[in-house]
């Protein structure tokens, strides 16, 4: 096998990417050195003639409990309250929190040969895998490679009518259910959650690697459990210490979206399914961005 930077290696590789589904491959033919006549648009998988979506947005962390859920289940209902047609793909299989989020205890229905998402009581598009599950306690114990299919059957047989936004509730770590979702869907840019411990960060960073190896831009990254408030005089206490956004900057590549604090009110919401009655200031930046980003591809 040829040496190839972008591409990470697997015994026995023929060079023929378009035939190919190890996971050395980004799909990424034009910063790899084999010639296989395939290209990144070949692994993408199609929509289905029902649906349309104009923008599909990433949010990643690459460690659990960061608060990714958290930040996509916010993000969607500041965008569906700003005017946008919104959906999530909760693409964490193993570790659905999305429905809880927004009290969704309804199975998936289908018609027409496709899945109809569940509807918000703010009218934003949802579907999970704890949705298919009988009872929401029970585990999805399931080889990667089906785990894989039930992410793609997501995207291409979900009746997604009309979106602006499709935010993807991305899966954690580096391994090949992450990099099937980055070859599978056609993503516009992705979403960093950090928090800002030492230990996160450089899981964090981890993932900001791989999504730059598979060429799909970062759009910046946002801090959760920044600080807590100080219930008597409103201080901000930071209790893992406070970075500058030159120092944040240089730790990650891209720059700080927002800070989250540790917020009570917040985990009351996630947990009674009323995220979508969050009043607040958290995300505005990205709505801002996210809205941008809509509008000039609407151009
Ligand atoms: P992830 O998706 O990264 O695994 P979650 O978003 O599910 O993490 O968050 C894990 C838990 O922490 C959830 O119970 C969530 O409600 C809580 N949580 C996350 N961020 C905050 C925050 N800023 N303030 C309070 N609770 C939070």
């Amino acid at each position: 096998m040829e040496e190839n930077k972008k591409c990470y290696g697997s015994e026995g590789c023929s060079g023929d990417c378009s035939s190919c589904a190890h996971n050395s491959c980004s799909g990424d033919c034009s910063s790899c050195g084999h010639s296989c006549g395939g290209s990144k648009e070949d692994f993408l998988v199609k929509l289905n003639e029902k649906s349309s979506i104009k923008l599909v947005l990433g949010v990643l962390s690459g460690k659990g409990g960061v608060g990714k859920s958290l930040v996509t289940s916010l993000l969607a209902t500041k965008l569906s309250k700003a005017g946008l047609k919104v959906g999530i793909l909760d693409g964490d299989i193993t570790g659905p929190s999305i429905p809880k989020a927004f009290n969704i205890h309804e199975p998936a229905y289908q018609e027409g040969g496709l899945i109809l998402p569940a509807v918000t009581k703010g009218g934003i598009k949802l579907i999970s895998s704890n949705m298919l599950l009988e009872s929401e306690d029970d585990p999805i114990i399931w080889r990667s490679s089906l785990i894989c299919s039930l992410l793609t059957q997501f995207y291409r047989d979900v009746r997604w009518e009309k979106l602006d936004v499709l935010l993807i509730d991305l899966p954690p770590g580096t391994g090949d259910v992450s990099l099937t979702t980055f070859q599978s869907f056609p993503l516009d840019g992705v979403i960093m959650v950090t928090a800002p411990q030492d230990l996160v960060s450089m899981i964090v960073k981890k993932s900001i690697n791989m999504v730059e190896a598979m060429n799909i831009p970062v759009l910046g990254v946002v801090e959760n459990m920044s600080y807590v408030v100080c219930p008597n005089c409103d201080e901000k206490i930071y209790i893992y210490g406070n970075k500058s956004s030159l120092e944040f900057k240089q730790r990650y590549g891209y720059e700080r979206l927002d800070q989250i604090p540790f917020d009570g009110k917040l985990t009351s919401l996630i947990d009674n399914g009323q995220i979508e009655d969050y009043q607040g200031n958290y995300l505005d930046t990205l709505v801002d961005m996210v809205k941008e980003m809509r509008d000039l591809k609407y151009e």
